[in-house]
């Protein structure tokens, strides 16, 4: 059994045909999927995410201000989603961080909306979702400045040395299908030095479509392709990618 540790299902992309995405999700043996709801948080993205939660036993929810919605958070977002979290469904605040490629946000707003998130979320004692691109060496400042927080990196695509900070502040490393790319062999190289113990699989649809599927929209029932790269990097079967990585999934959010 696989379990997708991130994807965006309660999107539009999915509107058509959400019900038959779940369903060949299942049928692949996809058995767990943690939805990332994103969005303006004063619109009603979060609580759609949770609805979709709360119809689909096989589906947890994390809900939180995307670094490129990071100018909309406010006192009132942070309100609204320390409320909605309470929801049994949801497991993590995510997903937050810093983007600095797409820079959606100013750089200063995404920092200290990074900062709030990552205290609220251990007030409220849940786990982070981290989201990362080209701002590595603030993410990690940030991070040792905000001790005891616990989390995942999700679709990571950094080198060894960010890879092994983020193993030195205990967090769990999700690898999407950008690890099956002709081209990220460095990549690869990380994923094969990260310990068994804190390896995570994620499709991050309906983005980034591992190989043999690029190019097509992506949905969970993909993830089997992550982990069949993995497998071949860290020479197991797919079966014991698929075991370790849904029973580091469980462990690490008590389930
Ligand atoms: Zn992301
Ligand atoms: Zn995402």
């Amino acid at each position: 059994m696989f379990i997708d540790s991130h994807a965006h299902i309660d999107g539009q992309e999915f509107d058509a045909d959400r019900e038959a995405v779940i369903e060949r999700a299942h049928g692949a043996g996809v058995s767990v999927i943690l939805n990332v709801g994103t969005g303006d948080p004063h619109s009603d993205a979060f609580e759609r995410a949770i609805a979709l939660g709360q119809q689909h036993e096989n589906i947890y929810t994390a809900i939180g201000t995307h670094p490129h919605d990071a100018r909309l958070y406010d006192d009132r977002a942070e309100e609204k989603i320390r409320e909605l979290i309470q929801n049994e469904r949801v497991i993590a605040w995510g997903e937050i961080g810093l983007d600095f490629h797409y820079d959606n946000s100013p750089r200063d707003v995404q920092v200290d909306v990074f900062k709030r998130q990552l205290r609220a979320a251990r007030e409220c004692e849940l786990p982070v979702v981290i989201h990362t691109r080209e701002a590595e060496a603030e993410t990690i400042e940030i991070l040792k400045s905000e001790p005891e927080s616990r989390g995942i990196f999700h679709c990571f695509s950094g080198n060894m040395d960010l890879a092994e900070k983020a193993l030195e502040l205990g967090f769990m490393i999700s690898f999407s299908g950008i690890v099956t790319f002709k081209k990220a062999e460095e990549l690869r190289e990380v994923a094969k030095r990260v310990p068994l113990d804190r390896l995570l699989i994620e499709t991050d649809c309906p983005y980034l479509s591992p190989i043999p599927y690029r190019g097509k929209r992506n949905e969970p029932a993909f993830v089997v392709e992550v982990a069949r790269c993995l497998a071949g990097i860290h020479d197991l079967s797919i079966d014991e990618v698929a075991q370790q990585t849904s029973d580091n999934f469980s462990r690490f959010f008590r389930l």
